[in-house]
């Protein structure tokens, strides 16, 4: 296996292009910073990422904590939502990055991806980069001949802001020119109908969490559900980001899958504990390396004030590497969200719904404990406090593509290979007659119409064989049944590795077979 550090970004991103998997978006007008489309073979891989999260969320979650089956069900709401949404969820008022600006580059920061080299001893000048990519600080100290063994590494928020004069910014060849850090809020803005003005402002939802929160009350009400429970959903999100960079990694437009979880308060440490060992093991499913995959607990400083922990799922990216950079955040978000939307006379809350629970079993189990009527009236109605697991579904699709790129420059024919798990691969088999000729294609034909019915396989029978596996190997195909001379007479197929390049025969009847049993595993 390649090691992350090992992997090349430029080459990666390369690929994807070459392959059909991630365009520039409006690539034929220059692009958009922070946009991008996914090609045919990028939309079948982020699909299959996200059928799988929804099979393993919704129609077949895991067993509870208690042994008891888990209840999820699916929502899909809209992008855009009632304004006021986002005033009580706090993101209007508080959705904010901290950024600087560079005086020099003209260029503009999230002041916490920032790093300084910062010398041990103090002494000018101090060099910043962007986390992940410190080539800029290096060639700066190496043009004013400083070796930087003696500096440590920091975040530009660890630093005051009269040291900021001895920094030279990531893009920058003089000091002092990042300004101090300021809040940018991250939301784009829209305006339904036909006037355009600050009454009628909308938001792109930056998250797909509120419109699961706005529709407690109706899944409770319509839907055969009873705390615990949870609601998921899966959809675009969009987020004004100062600085999109690393390929899909940030993007301004981005899908996310997220799942809130309700749940009774005094079970919620228990939930959040299932929730964060469940959802690591769920990356494992993807055929992610155990090496490459961390939890990482937030610290008390980098909790939101309604949070009493949160917990992330690290990934590490060949930019991120030898560190990991965020993949999906598992929340303990308390009552905040339901008691924000709900309706609150006292403190003239805008929503006309109170978004509680009356919990008719907790009744029932206090009355038979013999508990006193008012302290059963107090405890069995309750705002439910909420365990969030949110992930990106495009930045899955960015772990995928990281760990399944592998530089093979000893192989014949392909540069890379994209080792997919074989269910999550765009492609399953290639089925190629070894000649287009002496009956064949025929053959070949015949396999192909009957797997396609089932699998995505792809038929070719054009090129040098050599040529065809090449293709195959760097879009990332598991496997290729080669119909040969001897098919003809023993009715066997040659079936190809791409990984190992080990190749063995099997029985035309037992193709199908061969190739289910791999995509189930
Ligand atoms: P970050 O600190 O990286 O900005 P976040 O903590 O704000 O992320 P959340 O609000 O928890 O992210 O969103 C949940 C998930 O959505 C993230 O773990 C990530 O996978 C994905 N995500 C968030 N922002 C982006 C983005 N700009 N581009 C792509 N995916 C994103």
């Amino acid at each position: 296996m390649t090691a992350p550090e090992e992997k090349n970004m430029d080459e990666l991103v390369a690929l994807c292009k070459r392959r059909g998997f991630v365009y520039p978006a409006s690539e034929i007008y220059g692009g958009l910073r922070g946009f991008w489309d996914y090609g045919p073979l990028g939309t079948a891989l982020k699909n299959n990422i996200r059928d799988w999260w929804w099979k393993c969320m919704v129609e077949c979650p895991p067993i509870g904590p208690d042994g008891e089956p888990v209840s999820i069900v699916g929502l899909d709401s809209a992008i855009i939502q009632n304004p006021k949404t986002w005033q009580h969820s706090g993101h209007v008022g508080g959705f904010n990055d901290p950024m600087v600006d560079c005086t020099e580059s003209k260029k503009r920061y999230r002041a916490d991806h920032v790093m300084v080299y910062k010398p041990i001893v103090p002494a000018p000048p101090m060099f910043a980069f962007l986390e992940g990519d410190p080539k800029p600080a290096e060639k700066n100290a190496k043009k004013q001949k400083i070796d930087l063994a003696n500096y440590e590494i920091v975040s530009l928020l660890e630093l005051a802001h009269e040291q900021y004069e001895r920094i030279i910014g990531p893009d920058a060849t003089k000091p002092g020119t990042l300004t101090e850090p300021r809040a940018f809020n991250l939301m784009l803005d829209t305006y339904p109908g036909p006037i355009r003005g600050e009454e009628n402002k909308a938001y792109l939802r930056p998250e797909t969490a509120q419109g699961i929160f706005l529709n407690f009350k109706n899944v409770l009400d319509t839907m055969r559900v009873k705390v615990p429970f949870g609601i998921a959903q899966i959809g675009k999100s969009f987020r004004n980001e100062v600085t999109p960079r690393n390929f899909i990694f940030r993007s301004r437009e981005f899908e996310q899958m997220e799942m809130e979880f309700f749940c009774p308060p005094d079970e919620s440490q228990k939930w959040y504990e299932f929730w964060r060992d469940e959802r690591y093991k769920w990356w494992l499913t993807l055929g992610v390396d155990e090496k490459n995959l961390i939890l990482r607990d937030h610290g008390d400083d980098e909790l939101a004030h309604y949070s009493s922990a949160c917990v992330d799922v690290e990934y590490k990216y060949p930019f991120t590497a030898p560190g990991y950079g965020e993949l999906e955040g598992v929340a303990h978000r308390g009552c905040y969200d339901l008691t924000a939307h709900s309706k609150d006379k006292q403190n003239n809350k805008d929503s006309n719904t109170r978004l509680d629970y009356f919990d008719q079993e907790l009744q029932v189990r206090l009355q038979n404990e013999g508990v006193d009527k008012d302290e059963i009236k107090a405890r069995s109605r309750y705002v439910p406090h909420v365990i969030e697991p949110a992930s990106g579904l495009t930045r899955a699709v960015l772990v995928l593509l990281c760990e399944a790129f592998t530089p093979t420059p000893d192989r014949q024919g392909s540069k890379y290979i994209l080792s997919f798990k074989p269910k999550f691969a765009p492609v399953k088999a290639g089925i190629f007659p070894l000649v287009n000729k002496d009956g064949m294609p025929e053959v070949a034909m015949k396999l192909y119409n009957q797997l396609r019915t089932k699998h995505v396989v792809e038929y070719d029978a054009k090129a040098a064989i050599g040529k065809r596996y090449a293709r195959m190997d760097e879009i990332g195909t598991p496997f290729c049944f080669t119909i040969d001379g001897d098919t003809l007479t023993d009715q066997t197929v040659t079936v190809r590795d791409r990984d190992t390049l080990a190749q063995e025969r099997v029985h035309l009847d037992k193709v199908e077979a061969f190739l289910d049993a791999k995509l189930a595993e």
